[in-house]
């Protein structure tokens, strides 16, 4: 018997997101049917809901920040029990044989992964995510919340969160590293938290003074205006890694130009239209411009693992199931403080 949930959907590209139902897959040997607790709203969400990213997958269950609590588990299933706190982030399934998959990079499958909203699952049915009462994923994608993690703060963790996680390791950001996070919103406030507490010396450069107490506060060292145009000058040449989360086109060359020599910018913001640059930018201290996409499981539990260990959650706004299209609007207007995470049981 399939199970049916209530759900809130994107059904257009302009319509306001509406309640629903869908209809769960039957609960496979190997998968995890999670009651749904908390889920953040992610500016991707936003992105594609819209259809700014291209083609999408309508009617859509946004979501992949979710939270809950496992509900039943398959006959197969050795990881996990009914009443273990855990999460599911973007991603809910791979080949798991390529080199990718093998190294627990998943997030570079080299036959893609399945996405956990507007994707294809393996039984070639359209992926629904967290904007739910509950959601069935197969075990291996599913991570586990550590006790000293609240569900509604541990919920952005799963994308935000290990979204920033991953670059900020992969480029070692750690004592001695300077380290730019340009856009405080949901993804830059976790940066500005994880790359001090990995002991990097960080910068936010926001679009104004507005949220300066909250940087500070969240383990910034120093705070600057993008509007001010002496900040690019002052700051010229003194990082040695900038991530940009910002969810609109930026001018990357005034931001490259904040790299030392041999510094790194990486973008994980990811705005509706492409961006160009100046070769000068690139070649005159031999910076480089990159991007990082998500991350993988393993590094997924590591992320939820560190903000244990440290202390460190989501800044978050709860809201109901009823306040998700509003919550869309603040979220574009940079009007969010820092994550608007969604109770599920208002669903019901
Ligand atoms: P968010 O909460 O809306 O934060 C984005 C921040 O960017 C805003 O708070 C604002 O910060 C700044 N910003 C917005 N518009 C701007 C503009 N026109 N000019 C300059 N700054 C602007 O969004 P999010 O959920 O953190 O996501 C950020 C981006 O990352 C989105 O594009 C999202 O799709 C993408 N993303 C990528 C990945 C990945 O795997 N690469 C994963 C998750 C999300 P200030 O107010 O401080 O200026
Ligand atoms: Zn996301
Ligand atoms: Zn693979």
């Amino acid at each position: 018997m399939p199970t049916t949930v209530k759900a809130y959907a994107a059904t257009s590209a302009t319509e306001p997101l509406t309640p629903t139902t869908i209809e769960l897959r039957d609960v496979g040997p190997h998968d995890v049917r999670i009651d749904t607790r908390y889920v953040g709203i992610c500016h991707s969400d936003i992105h594609t809901a819209r259809g700014e990213w291209g083609a999408t997958n309508y009617p859509v269950v946004l979501g992949h920040e979710i939270a809950g609590i496992v509900a039943e588990v398959g006959s197969e299933v050795t990881g996990f029990r009914v009443g273990d706190r855990v999460g599911v982030g973007c991603l809910v399934d791979s080949c798991r044989k390529c080199p990718y998959c093998r190294r627990g990079d998943e997030q570079f499958c080299a036959e893609g992964y399945v996405e956990t909203y507007s994707g294809t699952g393996r039984d070639g049915r359209p992926t629904q995510g967290g904007y739910a009462e509950a959601i069935v994923v197969t075990e291996d994608f599913v991570l586990r919340i550590p006790d000293g993690i609240a569900l509604d703060v541990a919920a952005p963790l799963l994308c935000a969160g290990i979204t920033v996680y991953s670059p900020l390791r992969h480029w070692e950001a750690g004592p001695g590293t300077r380290v730019a996070v340009v856009g405080l919103g949901g993804l830059g406030h976790m940066a500005v938290q994880l790359a001090s507490a990995m002991g990097a010396e960080v910068t936010v450069l926001s679009q104004s003074l507005e949220k300066q107490e909250d940087g500070l506060r969240l383990g910034a060292a120093h705070y600057a205006a993008t509007s001010d145009p002496d900040t690019f000058s002052r700051l010229a040449a003194s990082f040695d890694l900038v991530l940009n989360t910002v969810s609109a086109s930026i001018d990357l060359d005034a931001y490259l130009s904040l790299l030392a020599v041999d510094g790194t910018m990486v973008t994980v913001g990811i705005p509706e239209q492409p961006l160009s640059l100046d070769a000068f930018s690139l070649l005159m201290r031999r910076v480089s411009y990159a991007g990082s996409n998500i991350g993988g499981i393993r590094e997924t539990q590591e992320v939820l693992d560190f903000c244990s260990e440290h202390g460190i959650a989501a800044l978050i706004e709860t809201i109901g199931a009823d306040q998700i299209n509003e919550a869309y609007e603040r979220v574009v207007a940079s009007d969010v403080r820092y994550r608007f995470v969604i109770d599920t049981a208002t669903l019901a």
